[in-house]
């Protein structure tokens, strides 16, 4: 199964999950460096809105989510 963007759920096949380490003692907590993304515009919602939940960065940008559960 492909990646979805974190932000509206569309899958991203040429997403390839860059990772730091597997997250022992270190800040990374062993997620991706750059989280899966569709486009510039879900990449805005994420990080012009930090702090917010992710279904009120959706609603700030007027993006649904068309993925699946
Ligand atoms: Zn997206
Ligand atoms: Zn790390």
């Amino acid at each position: 199964m492909d990646e979805q963007c974190i932000i509206c759920g569309k899958e991203v096949p040429d997403y390839e999950p860059e990772m730091c380490c597997s997250g022992n003692e270190c800040g990374c907590l062993g997620v991706p460096i750059e989280p899966c993304l569709c486009s510039v515009r879900c990449g805005n919602a994420l990080f012009d809105n930090m702090g917010k939940t992710m279904d009120e960065r959706r609603e700030v940008m007027g993006i649904k989510w068309i993925g699946g559960e």
